[in-house]
């Protein structure tokens, strides 16, 4: 069996995995990354990248099809669009192949070494990788652990056949006639808005009483409007209880108690994640867990010395921003750098229609925390660049302390405000108060006036409305 002694080893080449080597390579330290599957984990290969190229490419579609049925604002007609799926995938894999190349390119550029192969964790500083050229043991000063996250299956709806998760969703060649999405949360808005978007018909099975439930009910209320005028149908409050006999339909229980079953080409389910924690030999090192998660405390240790956790494995949110943040802070500990998780804020983007931005506490957060606090909204449709882009549907609200206007909070949802989270983050991390978005000149005609129009509202200074 090979060995091999490197100061640090980081098990997972997902966006948390790959800025650690990345950042730690940078700083002098011997690494060396290992993932069983391509670089670039969840997020490159069958997560956050191919999904947005998947909604763009509805949105494209859809919008041929609104001027094939006379249905654009601006006027223009078009013949009725077709789409090849498998090209659109071929498309969106070719994006997936350059961003992970880019990601070995980095590592490479940076010094860091990487390994293909399945890790197993033997003790706090060996692990064993089954590569294809056989067993290769490394010794390592350090190891973080960063090995994702997975689907949750329903027991009572496994995957395969036509039951489907996320990653079989983003790889399909031929459109469904008919798509039902279990969970209505991020993945199953995403991915079902995208498909609606393609001409399939969609429906939502949703067990809480709303889409999004992480959110208010304001907040995404121009999402659930937008999905019926898509066509898609929400069921909230409801729960499938399986396939019928037949294996063909989905059994689905009702709000109001009735048992119904739902024909489906395709069944989606998007109930959630889960860390992926078994299977590598982790229960060697007993580390003391937070429900399914790996404990951390706030420089991403484990309870082991020399062992670190970071990204979806360690906890909420399942972002790959926070992995990456996660993954550079840790590559600077190890480093010897004094450092602690302190960032004021983790931003949330839905990729919905129209999308939802968030960072920071809504204003029932706010106040649960006893806060007195200020809220101010700027709708869409009072914006021109909104107007002009036939988009006035949405808003941003701020949200800010009312004794010294420092603000808790910014949130929107509209078309293309996940580009905003930037602007929410900065401004939240930096401490800004209502005055400094307030006085801050925003660019006109631009769809970001709402945000200093949210912060005057809040001053009662409201210009434009
Ligand atoms: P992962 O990216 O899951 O990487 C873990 C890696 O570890 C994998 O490559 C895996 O092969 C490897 N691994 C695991 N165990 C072993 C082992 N024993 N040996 C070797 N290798 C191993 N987040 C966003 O912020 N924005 C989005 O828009 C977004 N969209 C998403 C869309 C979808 C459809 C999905 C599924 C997720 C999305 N996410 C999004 C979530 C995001 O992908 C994750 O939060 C992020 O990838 C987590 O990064 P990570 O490094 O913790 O783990
Ligand atoms: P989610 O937690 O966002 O949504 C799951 C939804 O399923 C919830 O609304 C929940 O109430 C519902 N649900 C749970 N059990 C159910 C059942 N038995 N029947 C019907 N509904 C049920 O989870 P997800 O959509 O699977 O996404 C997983 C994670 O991936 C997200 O939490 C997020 O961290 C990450 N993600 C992020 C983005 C983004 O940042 N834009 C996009 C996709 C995924």
């Amino acid at each position: 069996m090979a060995e091999i002694v490197c100061k640090l080893l980081i098990i997972g080449g997902g966006p948390g995995g790959y800025v650690t080597a990345i950042r730690a390579a940078q700083l002098g330290i011997d690494t060396l990354i290992v993932d069983e599957g391509p670089l670039g984990g969840t997020c490159l290969n069958i997560g956050c990248i191919p999904s947005k190229a998947l909604i763009h490419a509805g949105e494209e579609f859809h919008k041929l099809a609104e001027a094939a049925t006379g249905g654009s604002p601006f006027g223009l007609s078009a013949a009725s669009p077709a789409i090849d799926l498998g090209k659109t995938m071929a498309w969106k894999d070719g994006i997936v192949t350059r961003l992970t190349g880019g990601v070995a390119g980095l590592l490479k550029k940076a010094g860091a070494k990487s390994l293909r192969g399945r890790a197993s964790i033997r003790d706090g500083k060996t692990v064993t990788v089954e590569t294809d050229l056989g067993p290769q043991t490394v010794h390592a000063e350090t190891i973080v652990i960063a090995t994702g996250s997975e689907p949750v299956e329903l027991p009572s709806l496994p995957f395969g056949g036509k039951v489907i998760s996320s990653t079989g969703a983003l790889a399909l060649t031929q459109l469904p006639e008919s798509l039902v999405v279990v969970g209505g949360g991020y993945i199953g808005l995403e991915i079902g808005t995208a498909y609606a978007k393609l001409g399939v018909k969609v429906t939502v099975v949703e067990a809480a009483p709303r889409i999004l439930p992480v959110w208010d009910a304001e907040l995404t209320g121009p999402v659930a409007k937008r999905l019926a005028a898509l066509g898609v149908e929400v069921m909230t409050g409801a729960k499938v209880t399986g396939l019928a006999d037949d294996g063909e339909t989905l059994q689905v229980a009702t709000a109001d108690g009735s048992d119904i079953t739902l024909a489906a080409d395709k069944i989606l389910v998007a109930v959630g994640r889960r860390p992926r924690t078994q299977g590598f030999g982790l229960e060697q090192l007993a580390l003391p867990m937070d429900g399914p998660f790996i404990r951390i405390d706030n420089q991403c240790r484990t309870a082991m010395r020399g062992v670190y956790a970071i990204g979806d494995v360690t906890g909420e949110p399942m972002l790959a921003h926070r992995a990456m943040a996660q993954g550079e802070m840790v590559a600077d500990l190890i480093a010897g750098q004094p450092l602690v998780w302190d960032k004021r804020a983790i931003p949330a983007v839905c990729f919905t229609d129209p999308e939802i931005a968030s960072v920071g506490l809504g204003p029932n957060a706010a106040r649960r925390d006893g806060q007195a606090v200020l809220v101010g909204t700027f709708p869409f449709r009072a914006n021109g660049r909104a107007m002009s882009l036939a988009r006035e549907d949405g808003f941003v609200r701020v949200i800010a302390r009312e004794d010294n206007h420092v603000v808790l909070g910014i949130e929107a949802v509209g078309a293309g405000v996940a580009e905003f989270a930037s602007a929410f983050s900065l401004a939240i991390e930096m401490g800004a108060r209502l005055e400094d978005i307030a006085d801050t000149i925003h660019a006109h005609p631009t769809m970001g006036e709402a945000i200093q129009e949210s912060a005057l509202a809040a001053l009662g200074r409201g210009l434009h409305l």
